[in-house]
């Protein structure tokens, strides 16, 4: 619903709620470690930095939804540096391993730079660095590339759903050329990062793009990973009709190349994966929609003002900021967390094959990054 002054508040176009801390729990594993209601650890911290975006993908931020009288937060709402770094303090401290900073367009938060370098300083229970990874759009990438390549970050995943120009600038419906993107991800190989595509398969729309994908980063070491479009949000009018099962996706690589399934790199890791045989590579599929993966799913997300949700599909965050802009202290905000943690059930995705999916407001994919 539009306020006064005709702008949608965030508030109504997000669907954004707060729930209260569990009074009970942390629930530990012998060796520590919170457990969920589910025994699914804490591995995976995914840091949503910005709500601003300057792509308009109609399956993320609908034009009709984000025009440009949109109330995007302001600065002071979301999470500082400092903010973000006590959280991830404590969230190594119990387990977590791998960082991902999304949004929103994750580059356009000024000097993420030093946020990478800073989550690069922490250690995992393993003593280990962190995996930090960054998800962009890679519009401005290249420009980012000296100060991110300074700050140590090793690795970035790109988006990119066709290489087909029309189709391209289709998607990001603010007419941004394929080509730079592509310019980007040659420049952050040249800079010795490791590059993933993600590619959003929509039906009817970029079908035909897949085996263009996989022939332009053959033999490149970039691993491009399929994703079934998925129903985040309530903005993008999603439909299963639209989806086009990762089998489906295979047998059209397969109608070219010569492929086969490879081990995860890890429990819970989202993608499957499958190589080349003739060795030019490999490539994922993320089968959200028809292949749950929730059982492994050990992935919190933070949204750029705080708020901890313990599924993409949630219709409901907990509201750290104000913990941490309270005077809680550490050992407070970890007994939240684990709190928070340990009575989690989230399993929308077996959920929805089981067609049991609550008929709720889910959170936008812009808002909890991806
Ligand atoms: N702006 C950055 C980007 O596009 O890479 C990071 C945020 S974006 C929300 C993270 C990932 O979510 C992108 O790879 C995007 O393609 C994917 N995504 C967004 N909406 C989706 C949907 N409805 N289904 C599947 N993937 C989606
Ligand atoms: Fe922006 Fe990424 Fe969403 Fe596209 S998918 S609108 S680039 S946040
Ligand atoms: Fe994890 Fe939720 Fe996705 Fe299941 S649906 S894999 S619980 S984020």
């Amino acid at each position: 619903m539009k306020n006064d002054s005709g702008i949608i508040p965030i508030s109504d176009a997000t669907h954004v709620r707060s729930l209260p801390v569990p009074q009970s729990g942390p629930i530990r594993t012998e060796d520590g470690f919170w457990t969920d209601a589910l025994g699914r650890p804490l591995r995976d911290l995914r840091i949503s930095v910005t709500d601003h975006c300057n792509f308009r993908c109609r399956y993320c931020m609908p034009k009709e939804i984000f025009t440009s009288r949109y109330s995007f937060l302001p600065q002071t709402e979301l999470l500082s540096f400092e903010e973000i770094m006590r959280l991830a303090r404590i969230a190594v401290r119990h387990g977590v391993r791998k960082f991902r900073l999304t949004g929103g367009e994750p580059l356009l938060r000024k000097g993420i730079e030093r946020l990478v370098a800073d989550l690069l300083t922490l250690r995992t229970d393993e003593g280990k660095e962190p995996d930090v990874a960054i998800t962009t759009n890679a519009s401005i990438l290249k420009k980012k590339l000296p100060a991110l390549k300074e700050a140590g970050l090793k690795r970035v995943t790109v988006s990119l759903d066709a290489m087909d120009e029309a189709i391209f600038q289709s998607f990001n419906d603010v007419g941004f050329p394929a080509a730079k993107i592509l310019e980007a991800i040659d420049a952050a190989l040249e800079a010795g990062l490791k590059v993933k595509v993600n590619t959003v398969v929509k039906r009817g729309v970029n079908e035909n793009e897949i085996l263009k994908i996989c022939e332009r980063f053959r033999n490149t070491g970039v691993i491009p990973r399929f994703i079934e479009y998925m129903d985040v949000g309530s903005s993008n009018g999603w439909r299963m009709t639209d989806v086009v099962p990762s089998a489906e996706v295979v047998e059209r690589i397969r109608s070219r190349y010569e492929v086969e399934p490879i081990n995860p790199n890890y429990i819970g890791e989202t993608a499957t994966r499958w190589r080349y045989v003739d060795g030019a590579g490999e490539f994922g599929c993320i089968s959200s929609v028809t292949r749950a993966f929730c059982r492994d799913c050990s992935r919190a997300r933070i949204s750029m003002e705080g708020r901890l949700y313990l599924c993409l599909f949630a219709t409901e965050g907990y509201d750290l900021r104000t913990l941490l802009r309270g005077g809680a202290t550490d050992f407070e905000i970890e007994e939240a967390l684990g709190r928070i943690w340990s009575a989690r059930e989230n399993r929308y995705s077996e959920l929805r094959a089981l067609g049991l999916t609550p008929d709720r407001p889910k959170i936008e994919m812009s808002y909890i990054g991806g």
